[in-house]
């Protein structure tokens, strides 16, 4: 129901005021981007009608089946999924305007093979593992440098910031370190001052920490179940879709 959506969204932005206060920054320095997968179209629309119409999906196929009910109402659409190569062609078909987990440079260059022939550009950042857990897909953190100076080569790609899943953890202190990370590997990328590359984006922080990651800098925070609803496939199934087929 639209109520719950409102009142869930209202929540959300409420947590999101108070951190952007108690870290002194600034509300319109912070995105909500909604993190819809499993979520039914009819109910992402719900939510673009309550003004949030930033969303973002894991799988190329749940993108295509929501592409028809979603194309009535404008809004922006990301990518957070692991993606394969072989899906490249597909997602460049339902204009995602950024794909945020792009963690390699063999992906990257396949991305960038078939934006030429078409003759398009894409928005990217780059996923970086910063828990350092094998479950997990991203750069890792010692390598991201070297990954970013390869990938301001490809020419239709755009790199506009870094994306991190933090650690699934109740010590704080330990997600913390996670967001810290990227916003020290920003930093570090920053001050290379290579052409082509904008890294202002830090796309970190999900429904059960966004308050450390705004703290820590988060420009974008990522939320599905606070608004949706607890979904009924394990994360795992998303972000190692490597195993889950197996
Ligand atoms: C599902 C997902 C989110 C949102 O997680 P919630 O805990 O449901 O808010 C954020 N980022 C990525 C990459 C996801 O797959």
């Amino acid at each position: 129901m639209k109520e719950d959506i409102q009142h869930n969204l209202n929540l959300i932005n409420e947590r999101i005021e108070n951190a952007c206060l108690r870290s002194n920054r600034q509300r319109s320095e912070v995105q909500l981007l909604l993190a819809t997968k499993t979520v039914p179209a009819e109910r992402i629309k719900l939510a673009f009608e309550c003004g949030e119409l930033l969303m973002a999906e894991n799988k190329v196929q749940e993108i295509k089946e929501k592409y028809e009910v979603l194309k009535s109402i404008a809004h922006t659409k990301h990518f957070i999924g692991y993606l394969q190569s072989n899906k490249i062609k597909d997602i460049l078909k339902y204009d995602v305007s950024c794909i945020q987990s792009i963690d390699r440079l063999d992906l990257a260059e396949k991305l960038n093979q078939r934006l030429l022939f078409e003759n398009k550009t894409m928005d990217i950042f780059v996923q970086v593992n910063t828990s350092y857990e094998d479950s997990k897909f991203g750069a890792k953190p010692e390598e991201t440098l070297a990954l970013v100076e390869q990938l301001a080569n490809l020419e239709a790609i755009r790199i506009k910031g870094l994306m991190t899943i933090g650690l699934f953890s109740s010590e704080v202190e330990k997600v913390r370190k996670c967001f810290r990370l990227l916003k020290e590997l920003q930093q570090k990328i920053k001050a290379l001052k290579i052409p082509n590359v904008q890294v202002e984006e830090l796309s970190m922080g999900m429904s059960g920490d966004l308050e450390i990651a705004i703290e820590e800098g988060a420009t974008m925070v990522r939320v599905g179940t606070a608004i949706f609803g607890e979904r009924i496939y394990p994360d795992h199934y998303y972000w190692d879709e490597s195993k889950a087929l197996k």
